[in-house]
């Protein structure tokens, strides 16, 4: 064996039951189709979990009911953030074990003022959200998901492209017989975030004196279908994703190619995890969040107090709050911040080094840090941590890999990881490797998402 060859993982394809593994992964990419924003998550999560009997810790306040050990609990965040309770044996002040992901992915929001008319032509301006390649962006079939609240305080659901009967939407690019001068730009600079406009229509709204008689007829559509006003786009969040549903990828169905599994590949996992316990020895918490990509910011993002506030809450319910009891249950949590790792890309392995890199189908990733530079920004995860995990995943026969994000200095990023850990939590990196990411479509390995899955429960149940 050449030493190229020894560096290589092993996969993990043979270890999976390959049905359990197919089924898991076909709910996975009916979720990930259904659920392209973060409202999209919650409200489809939401529903499953009342199915399920779960009750809503907001009920549970007013009504005064107590739980049981083995119920499950769930709070939402402005309808963009969901937290999971899973009440365990032990009292929950000796900690939680705690699984953290994101919810919300890279797209481009409209803008407040977001309908103009040029040259007869109708579109929409946008501002990006997260950090994308602008060029990938264009050409491609989009979508528009999201809310439009009026005044009267109705919010109406948007939802446009998905249906194969919907139109679909789109930006622009230069014919190639035309971009003499785009080719010879900078790849951040060929396509530039003000170009990112969204074609939405052509057709003139026939008998009108109006000048704009596109954007009149655009208006009109509105009007009719959802009885909005053009000042109505002023309080509304409308998401332009890729349209369509998540495919399997790969002559063998090897993969999953969707928009959105950074990080709603670690997500899914997450919340079944969660739901798919019974009564585990330590109170088990999912936590949903939003604003990841931005930096966590907000009301609904990690460093938001809604967290420690609704532990609180839980814990007044449970008859154990107090301020001491509530830093004590935070401390003695431990963390997975259920986040992507990079895939080894073969075209691009320059940026990689590969003793330290993950590999597509060789299973979940342990990131010890992220960050930058001198690792600068991130949650470096202790070593005694990190072995108690060892631990647990070979007793459950789960395999995982480490890696970094890539070569020192050739990059970066970061996660919530170091937000949890803020409140003197354990915490480590661990989740899915992700080619493409941030990517329009964005691909993953079908082995990797059903062992992340049964090593979350593993370390759910982990004593
Ligand atoms: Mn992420
Ligand atoms: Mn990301």
């Amino acid at each position: 064996m050449s030493k190229q060859n020894k560096q290589e993982k092993q996969t993990i394809w043979e270890k999976s039951d390959t049905n359990l593994l197919e089924s898991f992964c076909a709910d996975y990419r009916s979720f990930i189709s259904r659920n392209k924003t973060e409202r999209e998550c919650v409200a489809d999560m939401t529903a499953v979990l009342k199915e399920q009997g779960a009750k809503s810790l907001a009920d549970l306040i007013e009504s005064g009911e107590t739980l049981q050990r083995g119920d499950l609990v769930y709070a939402d965040m402005m309808k963009k953030a969901l937290l999971i309770f899973r009440i365990g044996e032990k009292p929950v002040t000796e900690g939680m074990r705690f699984l953290g992901a994101h919810i919300d992915s890279p797209r481009m929001d409209l803008k407040q003022n977001p309908l103009y008319e040029n040259t007869n032509l109708a579109l929409f301006e946008t501002h990006y959200y997260g950090g994308i390649k602008k060029y990938q962006w264009v050409t491609l079939p989009l979508a528009l998901h999201g809310v439009i609240a009026k005044k009267n305080g109705e919010v109406m659901n948007i939802c446009i492209g998905e249906d194969p009967e919907d139109p679909v939407f789109g930006v622009s690019d230069l014919l190639i017989h035309l971009a003499a001068k785009q080719m010879t730009k900078k790849v951040s600079e060929a396509v530039t975030g003000e170009n990112l406009n969204v074609l939405v229509g052509s057709r003139p709204l026939a008998g009108t004196e109006e000048k704009e008689t596109v954007k009149a007829n655009i208006l009109a559509l509105l009007a009719e279908k959802y009885g909005i006003t053009e000042e109505d786009f002023i309080s509304a969040e409308i998401e332009v994703v890729p349209a369509g549903p998540a495919r399997d990828y790969g002559l063998d169905r090897s993969m999953i190619m969707g928009y959105g599994q950074d990080d709603r590949v670690c997500a899914y996992p997450s919340f079944r995890a969660i739901l798919d316990e019974g009564t585990p020895q330590y109170t088990c918490v999912c936590l949903l969040t939003d604003k990841e990509e931005i930096g966590s910011v907000g009301a609904t993002g990690m460093h938001s107090r809604f967290y420690e506030n609704t532990v609180a809450e839980l814990m007044n319910v449970l008859g154990c709050y107090s301020e001491l009891n509530l830093r004590r249950t935070l401390a003695h949590t431990k963390v997975l911040s259920s986040d992507v790792s990079a895939a080894f890309d073969p075209n691009y392995p320059d940026v990689m080094e590969k003793n330290n890199a993950a590999f597509f189908g060789c299973g979940p990733v342990f990131n010890k840090y992220t960050g930058s530079r001198g690792k600068s920004g991130s949650n470096d995860a202790n070593a005694e941590y990190i072995a108690w995990l060892r631990a647990c995943m070979d007793d459950a026969d789960i395999r995982y890999q480490t890696s970094e994000l890539g070569k020192v200095d050739e990059g970066g990023g970061g996660t919530i990881a170091y937000i949890l850990a803020n409140l003197g939590m354990e915490v480590i990196d661990f989740g899915v490797a992700v080619l493409n990411m941030h990517a329009p479509w964005e691909i993953t390995s079908k082995a990797d998402i059903y062992e992340t899955y049964l090593a979350y429960r593993a370390f759910l149940t982990r004593c």
